[in-house]
């Protein structure tokens, strides 16, 4: 908690959750019960450095909610790691999991480092020392805790949980599926990967089609030639600002570490990111101006702001000098509860975190599923559809007399590919939650954002699924 925050982060979810929790129609008892931490697992393991010395290692595994089996949520290796924030963390997961409706409870994890700071070799020994530290305590499992990737974290370190976790649980049939968000050759599924970001898109684009919401805001509906600023070029950040692009927006600045460069006629995060990778910094991109500091690129004139690097960047402090119409929160927990305040007054939309960046999970619970059947997606239906259409068009030709351009043909014939299936996956489950929240908010103009929307829904859900189990007589 940085000293200019009235709240911790967790603070500042409980504070959300009793804002929206007097919506509904809940007890307090009930009410109580969804906030809590179930379990929270801290730990501390040595590990011998390259250099010979010993490090002792802080890490972290919050199982915030059992409502529904396994636990699911990322594992963030970042030096800012603390128990409230992997609690925070855990419990939006809950949340994010009712809210589109993948049927886990809320977990996280995270381990106190700085991975810039160690060696692959380093890395390696203490992502699987902390696997074997959850085996032991039974945190990990594919009917138990499902961990995946976030800040810090990807495909590599994923290989290396699911590699540690089957040889300690050798003969476990569905032991792939003990963690998400693995290469493909591990057990992963075609489309995780851009999934976050491609969900991020999927939901802004919803509310953008949305002629009401983008009338109040001022904007005219889609988002061809929407300006976008993108904070964070990592994963999320990486894909919204490519899935933006492809759409007609202008991604007309991004921010990172070291700075923020901006480009009015737009800018490609590709050819960004390959510049970064060749000088090690984003800033003198050819075309573009560099920012003062990094923090101004938040504060520019734009239609849509995603915030894609950490938590709490958009405060009490800074939020009066934001003039999006926008916000995105694509990373988890960007804007403070102060900031919501400002943003109410501003008239600024925040579409938040907690669904909006739900396309990751989504996509996990889809390759989690995966793993269960042991089966590729579209192995089965692929040819099926592909002979079906081409049975289909050939009947529709020799009825009509005509025939379709060969573009028209192959896109009519094609059959779903896993990624097809993936990303038609969360495209339905971002456009079903983005309705179901406008829904809720447009019903009762008393609720005051979109956030408490989102969390009216989420408590609905978990609330009634307690209710189910008999927990809530
Ligand atoms: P990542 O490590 O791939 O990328 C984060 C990027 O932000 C890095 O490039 C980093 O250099 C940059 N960054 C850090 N501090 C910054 C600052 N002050 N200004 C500008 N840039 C800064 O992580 P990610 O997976 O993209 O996760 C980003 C956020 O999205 C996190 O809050 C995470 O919890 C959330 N999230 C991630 C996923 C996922 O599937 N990866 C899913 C849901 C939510």
């Amino acid at each position: 908690m940085s000293s200019n925050q009235a709240y911790s982060f967790f603070e500042s979810v409980e504070k959300s959750f009793d804002k929206a929790a007097q919506f509904t129609k809940w007890d307090k008892g009930v009410l109580e019960q969804i906030k809590a931490c179930n379990s929270i697992y801290s730990m501390r393991f040595p590990v011998k450095l390259d250099d010979g010395s010993i490090e002792v290692i802080e890490a972290y595994r919050v199982q915030h909610s059992q409502h529904k089996s396994p636990c699911k949520g990322g594992i963030r290796f970042s030096d800012e790691v603390n128990q409230d924030e992997v609690m925070a963390l855990a419990s939006l997961m809950t949340y994010k999991c009712a809210i589109v409706n993948v049927p886990f409870g809320g977990g996280k994890g995270g381990i106190k480092i700085n991975p810039r700071n160690y060696s692959v070799y380093e890395l390696e020994k203490i992502t699987r020392r902390y696997t074997s530290e959850l085996v032991k305590k039974n945190f990990i499992g594919p009917g138990i805790d499902v961990p995946a990737p976030d800040y810090g974290t990807g495909e590599r370190e994923m290989a290396w949980i699911v590699d540690t976790y089957t040889s300690l649980k050798p003969g476990e049939i569905d032991g792939a599926g003990c963690v998400t968000g693995k290469p493909i050759t591990q057990g992963g599924v075609r489309g995780r990967k851009e999934a976050t970001g491609l969900g991020v898109f999927f939901g802004i684009r919803e509310v953008c089609n949305m002629e009401d919401v983008m009338q109040k805001q001022g904007l005219s509906v889609g988002v061809v030639a929407k300006t976008v600023v993108v904070q964070g070029l990592g994963n999320v950040g990486y894909h919204t600002a490519k899935f933006f692009r492809e759409a007609g927006a202008k991604v007309v600045a991004l921010a990172e570490y070291e700075g923020a460069i901006y480009n009015a006629d737009g800018l490609n995060e590709e050819e960004v990111f390959q510049h970064r990778k060749a000088t090690g910094s984003i800033l003198n991109f050819p075309g573009a101006t560099n920012l003062a500091k990094n923090t101004d690129a938040l504060e520019l004139e734009c239609d849509i702001l995603i915030p894609a690097a950490l938590e709490n960047v958009i405060n009490g402090e800074n939020a009066p000098r934001v003039k999006a119409k926008i916000i995105g929160e694509a990373a988890n927990g960007p804007c403070t509860p102060e900031a919501d305040e400002v943003f109410a007054k501003k008239g600024i939309l925040c579409v938040p975190d907690m669904y909006l960046n739900a396309g990751g999970v989504t996509v996990s619970y889809f390759e989690w599923l995966k793993n269960l059947s042991h089966v590729r997606y579209g192995r089965m239906e692929k040819r099926f559809t592909e002979n079906m259409n081409t049975h289909i068009l050939g009947q529709i030709e020799e009825l009509s007399g005509k025939k379709v351009s060969d573009q028209e043909r192959k896109f009519i014939m094609h059959g779903p590919e896993e990624q097809d299936l993936v990303h038609s996956g969360l495209e339905e489950t971002m456009i079903t939650a983005t309705r179901e929240i406008m829904d809720i908010w447009k019903k009762d103009p008393s609720i005051p954002d979109m956030r408490t929307a989102a969390y009216i829904s989420a408590i609905n859900k978990v609330a009634t699924s307690y209710a189910e189990l008999g927990i809530f007589p």
